[in-house]
């Protein structure tokens, strides 16, 4: 009896210190959801099927970066069914689809991204890519490896669910379908074509699949969460001599081999540990034969860091290094440096902004998961240049899957993070327009 009634007691403090908690939770929390986040799922779960059609349908015609045009032509009509206003052609293939909702509200974008990768597909999928071309002279397959035909079909889905809700949709959704993300010049392009023209986006959302990641969860990193792509190419010259006489010319080998070591020792001796740095020498080509001191030596690299001024102050030590050591050997040398796709900033507060829908529409805090920034590149960062930014990793690794790798030939993913990534972004795109303009995001830093 006694143990009943302090059973009973515990039971009703556990409920008591529950109701405190949850008053004491941010309003983002609420178990209460919007009334239109029922029409969001109900509508996704309608059009799920049809997605993942079109979806297999872009996974088993994959096109190479600037030559989407089968996919771009499938977006565009797609968007004139659902009566959006259609520009294409844009930067390229892309594709924009502007959708006006009856409220008034902000500009908000969102961006997939449409390029497949000469890969030849190894799964058994019964949609698998058997496109072919050739590169180079050499035959190729193609496949949607890194996923940009999930992006793509979410696009869609998002548009055909928002297009559904116009009048319960504030302002103006921007659905931008872009060329050529693996070449990292897409973006640039479009932007370069006037894609925001007519309608410049208050901030714009991404998702990319994240390979570690099951279905039904996200990732995200605050801040940078990609780096400045860089690159140099180098040739170092030599008239070229017999092996057996090396002091009758100058060894391009053997400078080209201080200067992929001095750079690792610039890394660890003149950058700021707190600042992220890769330089890694991947090609190095030189020489036919033991006994020929060949005639040159070609070293490329990728350069990785983070923001504007660490990548200029890396170019300046590259140089320096480069130059030092060409000079003490008395080689003379051409070097090509090239920035690429800036590192990609992630705004935090926008981040901050939407994390609380995702908690909702995820099912809870344990299904979004921070993590740490990546050296990687992705072209959305011109975007995020302009507007404030984020991008989250969608998690598609199948449930018998422990991971499965992007760009690799037997990359596959769970389709149900489609109908996830369709409630997702259209939640986000409804509860963003619906915040007051005082606390949406102005700046992009
Ligand atoms: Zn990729
Ligand atoms: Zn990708």
């Amino acid at each position: 009896m006694k143990k009943t009634r302090s059973k009973i007691l515990i039971l009703i403090l556990i409920i008591l210190a529950g109701s405190i908690f949850s008053a004491m939770a941010p309003s983002g929390l609420q178990k209460k959801l919007p009334p239109y986040y029922q029409k969001i799922y109900q509508l996704s779960e309608k059009i799920e099927p049809e997605i993942i059609a079109i979806r297999r349908d872009i996974h088993a015609h994959p096109e190479l970066a600037f030559q989407e045009h089968r996919t771009a032509a499938i977006v565009a009509d797609y968007f004139r069914r659902l009566g959006l206003e259609v520009r294409t052609g844009i930067g390229g293939t892309g594709v924009l689809g502007v959708l006006k909702g009856s409220l008034p509200g902000p500009v908000l974008a969102m961006r997939a991204d449409m390029d497949a990768l000469a890969i030849t597909e190894e799964t058994d999928l019964p949609f698998a890519s058997r496109q072919k071309a050739f590169i180079n002279g050499r035959e190729t397959g193609l496949m949607h490896a890194c996923g940009h035909d999930i992006h793509t079909s979410i696009l869609l889905g998002v548009a055909a669910v928002l297009s559904q809700l116009k009048k319960e949709l504030p302002g103006t959704v921007l659905f931008v379908a872009q060329p050529a993300e693996e070449w990292g010049d897409g973006a640039r392009k479009m932007l370069q074509d006037g894609v925001f023209r007519d309608y410049r986006p208050e901030a714009i959302f991404a998702f990319h699949v994240n390979d570690t990641l099951k279905a039904g969860y996200v990732h995200y990193v605050p801040g940078y969460s990609g780096a400045n792509c860089d690159s140099f190419f180098l040739t170092i010259h030599s008239e070229g001599c017999h092996g057996a006489d090396p002091d009758q010319c100058v060894d391009p080998i053997v400078v080209g081999s201080h200067i992929v070591l001095t750079l690792q020792a610039m890394i660890s001796r003149e950058i700021d540990v707190h600042d992220h740095t890769v330089i890694t020498v991947g090609y190095f080509h030189a020489g036919t034969a033991t006994n020929i001191i060949p005639d040159k030596a070609e070293l490329r690299a990728t350069v990785r860091s983070y923001g504007d001024e660490q990548r200029k102050i890396l170019k300046e030590k590259i140089v320096r290094t480069i130059t030092g050591i060409c000079e003490s050997h008395g080689a003379r040398f051409d070097l090509d440096y090239q920035f690429g796709t800036p590192a990609l900033y992630n705004h935090p507060e926008l981040l901050k902004a939407i994390l609380p829908t995702a908690e909702l529409v995820l099912g809870g805090k344990d299904k979004i998961i921070q993590d740490r920034p990546e050296m990687g590149g992705e072209d959305f960062s011109y975007f995020a240049r302009e507007f404030p930014a984020v991008i989250l990793g969608l998690g598609v690794v199948p449930t018998h899957l422990e991971k499965t790798s992007v760009h690799s030939p037997t990359f596959i993913a769970d389709e149900k993070a489609i109908v996830t990534g369709v409630k997702l972004m259209s939640c986000i795109i409804m509860d963003y327009s619906r915040l007051p303009e005082s606390r949406r995001i102005k700046t992009i830093r």
